[in-house]
């Protein structure tokens, strides 16, 4: 095993205390660094760094930052949500440190989705019922897996078939 456990902090972005979502720190007991080229393999990471290394993936709409001795995960519901996605990352780490001698290590990242691609499909009228400020927002918020296509109400049937089928060429990962 790696991966021995991790303590977490919760905390509320400063920049907007009022904010809804919560962020989360998890201070890992044991360093990482030499997984995270197999995990990026695994799981298709988004970003990557080779040095110092880390892998940024998208899980549940969330943005996940795992650092040799940290992960840190962005917009989360409640802490409960954060210990259900820390403990399934422990486990893909844990089973990859197992299986590397199997697994081609990867530096290079997944194909994302194109901006443009999105918000041709939009209705672009920036009518704000999905929260966001501007379709371009939204648009943003989808290519980075923090928004699916249900959450524009108004868009129609056909385009929203459209942009799933186009989104699901690209790895969001659900757990
Ligand atoms: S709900 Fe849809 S049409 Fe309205 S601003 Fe959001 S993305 Fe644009």
């Amino acid at each position: 095993m790696l991966l021995n456990g991790f303590k977490k902090e919760i905390f509320r972005p400063k920049v907007n205390p009022q904010f809804e979502s919560l962020h989360c720190i998890a201070h890992l007991e044991n360093d990482i660094q030499e997984v995270i080229p197999y995990l990026n393999a695994v799981l298709g990471g988004t970003s990557f760094q080779k040095s110092p290394p880390s892998v940024m993936f998208h899980v549940n709409g969330r943005l996940i930052a795992v650092h040799p001795k940290k992960i840190a995960i962005n917009a989360l519901r409640d802490e409960e949500e954060a210990e259900k996605i820390l403990q399934w990352l422990m486990r893909e780490i844990n089973e990859t440190w197992e299986k590397r001698h199997d697994i081609e290590p990867s530096e290079s990242i997944a194909e994302k989705p194109k901006l443009m691609e999105v918000l041709k499909l939009l209705p672009k009228t920036n009518c704000g019922e999905c929260g966001q400020p501007t379709c371009m927002v939204f648009s943003s918020m989808v290519v980075q897996g923090l928004k699916a296509p249900e959450q524009c109400p108004p868009l129609g049937d056909e385009n929203r078939q459209s942009l799933k089928e186009y989104l699901s060429q690209f790895t969001f990962i659900d757990i």
